[in-house]
């Protein structure tokens, strides 16, 4: 049987990984991506529910980063200005650092003195800026048909250029001490690389390397949301929200409004929650995959996250909900000693990119 041999394989289909296999087939190079869901995009997945298409179900933002952004327009993609600006909610401050106690006091204060629910992100990055110095900002920007679109783009654009795509596909094992690379997948397919490249979220059992063959994930934790349909209104204008001193909620993403079927009368939220034992892994508070809860305790969090909706006075008191999912997204922690020694590259062969946020990210690697 003939192995397949490509000058790189991609493991993944974050929209990162989607633009660098780009970059790597305009320098004429042969390109493999493989992905084990059926759809790409990674954490920045789409689904069709409740007869809605392509609803953005992970509370997605891009950091207001000019330099970013305009990556992402080079490749062909249209951004708009988020309005109403994202924003920031602030629960009742009990800061971890007294810096931050006095901030979000003083934000908490404006808030309750003025009647509003939240105050604009771009005002309390330029206060916070004041602590951490200044950054490069712009408006906030986002994809006016959600993060299907930038998929979707990114997809087609790959395919124009011969780039191979492979879904469905994982990638079981890599023996990368040798040149070429071999991959295996989990049918038992074998191909070959110049270069395999990663991203911090993957999911390789075993790697070899140094005639040693380590499996480089040490636990699977889960980044949870609900996304909530519900028949009612908002108290004033909001798109996303991030959410301070809450012990339940992360984030708030008006999701429906990046889906063209949704009408007037519903509202579609995605709301990103946290655990009390939640863990801090790449910006995000995630939990370990065994505490995923029941459907009763689903129904229950759904309910306190209504019922905390109306407190915060975002939506009116009389909404109700028609309906709501529960979604988890499987986040790979790794051994560090593995990363460290992907990171120093010992291995030529193997590129490893340390992906965070999606913005930061197309600047360090784009
Ligand atoms: C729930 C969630 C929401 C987020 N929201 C934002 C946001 O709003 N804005 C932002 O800038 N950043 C956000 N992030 C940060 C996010 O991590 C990055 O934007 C980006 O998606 C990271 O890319 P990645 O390739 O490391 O991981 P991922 O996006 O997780 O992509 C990894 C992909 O690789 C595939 N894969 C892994 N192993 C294998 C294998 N062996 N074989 C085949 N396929 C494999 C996985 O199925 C997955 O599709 C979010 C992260 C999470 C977890």
């Amino acid at each position: 049987m003939q192995i397949a041999e490509y000058d790189n394989i991609i493991v993944g289909s974050s929209p990162l990984n989607l633009i660098v296999a780009l970059q790597k087939l305009s320098n004429n190079e042969k390109v493999l991506l493989i992905e084990e869901n059926e759809k790409l995009g990674g954490a920045w997945y789409t689904k069709s529910i409740w007869g809605y298409k392509n609803m953005e179900v992970g509370c997605h933002i891009l950091k207001n980063k000019v330099s970013g952004y305009s990556i992402l327009t080079k490749n062909g993609l249209k951004l708009k200005t988020m309005s109403p600006k994202p924003s920031v909610l602030i629960a009742k401050p009990n800061g971890v650092s007294a810096l931050n106690k006095v901030l979000n006091t003083f934000f908490y204060l404006v808030c309750k003195i003025a009647g509003k629910a939240t105050i604009e992100r771009p005002f309390y990055d330029f206060l916070k800026s004041l602590k951490h110095g200044r950054q490069e900002r712009s408006e906030y920007k986002y994809f006016p048909n959600g993060c299907f679109e930038l998929v979707k783009k990114l997809e087609l654009d790959i395919l124009k250029r011969n780039g191979i795509i492979k879904t469905n596909c994982k990638i079981k094992s890599a023996n990368v001490q040798n040149s070429p690379i071999c991959v295996t997948s989990s049918s038992g397919e074998q191909m070959t690389c110049k270069k395999l490249i990663l991203t911090k979220n993957f999911n390789i059992e075993n790697i070899t390397w140094n005639d040693t063959t380590s499996n480089p994930i040490q636990r699977v934790l889960i980044g949870e949301h609900y996304v909530l349909r519900l028949n009612g209104k908002k108290k004033s204008p909001f798109s996303f929200i991030h959410v301070l001193e809450d012990n339940l909620i992360n984030l708030i993403s008006d999701t429906g409004a990046f889906c063209e079927d949704v009408p007037n009368t519903e509202l579609v939220l995605c709301i990103s929650v946290k655990s009390g034992n939640g863990v801090k892994e790449n910006n995000l508070i995630v939990n370990s995959i065994e505490s995923k809860p029941t459907k009763t305790e689903q129904n229950q969090c759904a309910e306190m996250l209504l019922k905390k909706l109306k407190d915060f006075n975002l939506i009116s008191v009389s909404t109700l909900m028609i309906d709501f999912i529960y979604e988890s997204y499987p986040v790979n922690v790794k051994d560090p000693n593995a990363i460290k020694e992907l990171k120093e590259r010992k291995n030529p062969n193997v590129e490893f990119l340390d992906s965070t946020d999606l913005i930061d990210s197309l600047i360090q690697y784009c």
